[in-house]
């Protein structure tokens, strides 16, 4: 099951700026000075080994947006975020108007983040393309509606061409949608956000984002153990640092990459991917954190190991 992400950025998308760009090109040529850079294979070579990825790449851009056993169709999307305009692009690169696709979207929820890249989803006005927006909030369909109503966008949602559906799911029972095995689990969040358990072939991810998490003490009574269970993977809310995630933004509805360390290895993940980056984390700052979070993982083990990674635009994970 090969995982990509297409949006990883929380609450709004935070393009890189012009300086952003410059800090990045000056860190590259101070860290080359002294090195032999005379042919383009060393340069690649020195950028992929020896940069830093806060140097030689970014972060989350778009907002959130994950394709989950990606390959040939159906697909299954996880939110609508800005990710899903580059995701929409390469599908029409692919096949074009002439081959209708069924896309299955899971939506988490419908805070504006999560789907405000679907009036930019192309395939959304191709006829013959299937569209089956999953979720369990009653207002689902009434939230795509009004963000395509006027006076915010100029297209309405019932001009789009491609055959679009509303189907709700429950939590606490199996799906099996197209292939994909399909669990539904309620969060905290403001107007309550859905996390996901899909599996296919033997393999297992479960996508959680937008989910703050509240105990007094952590064991394996709470029911997010049980549902992160043995995962080879876990795309976990850590939007805030513990720091900002126990003081000024608790009760905010997110989590930190502590809880979420703490919890993958209560529930032995095999890896844990840390989601929705605040947007006033620059780069070097999120590395950071990522690197604080590993070092975390190692001193808190017990026995089990958890892989830790953070999520970037572009990133594919194969299980
Ligand atoms: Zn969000
Ligand atoms: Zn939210």
């Amino acid at each position: 099951m090969k995982i990509k992400f297409w949006g990883t950025r929380g609450s709004l998308p935070a393009p890189l700026s012009a300086t952003g760009v410059r800090a990045k090109v000056r860190d590259a040529l101070l860290a080359a000075r002294g090195h032999k850079l005379e042919t383009p294979e060393a340069i690649d070579a020195f950028i992929d080994t020896a940069l830093p990825f806060a140097v030689r790449g970014t972060f989350g851009g778009n907002s959130s947006c994950v394709q989950v056993a990606a390959g040939d169709g159906p697909y299954f999307i996880c939110d609508l975020g800005t990710g899903v305009r580059e995701f929409g692009a390469r599908m029409m690169a692919k096949h074009g108007a002439g081959k209708p696709q069924v896309y299955h979207v899971f939506m988490s929820h419908v805070h504006w983040d999560h789907i405000m890249g679907f009036p930019f989803f192309t395939p959304a006005y191709i006829p013959g393309n299937i569209i089956r927006i999953h979720g369990c909030h009653k207002v689902l369909e009434e939230a795509f509606l009004r963000q395509q109503a006027d006076p915010s966008f100029p297209v309405h949602f019932d001009k789009l061409a491609a055959q679009i559906e509303f189907i709700t799911l429950e939590t606490d029972r199996d799906y099996e949608i197209d292939g994909l095995r399909v669990r539904v689990m309620a969060q905290h969040h403001a107007g309550e956000s859905y996390g996901y358990r899909f599996e296919r072939d033997g393999r297992s991810m479960v996508y959680s984002t937008d989910s703050e998490h509240k105990f007094d003490v952590l064991d394996e009574s709470y029911p997010f153990i049980g549902f992160f269970r043995d995962a080879d993977l876990v795309v976990f809310d850590a939007m805030y640092s513990y720091a900002d995630a126990i003081s000024v933004k608790e009760d905010w509805g997110h989590s930190s990459n502590i809880v979420a360390v703490e919890m993958a290895q209560m529930a032995r993940v095999k890896h844990l991917v840390l989601f929705h980056h605040e947007p006033i984390y620059d780069d070097y700052t999120i590395e950071t954190m990522l690197g604080e979070t590993i070092r975390f993982e190692e001193i808190n083990r017990d026995g089990h190991q958890v892989r830790v990674s953070t999520a970037y635009d572009g990133l594919e994970i194969e299980l």
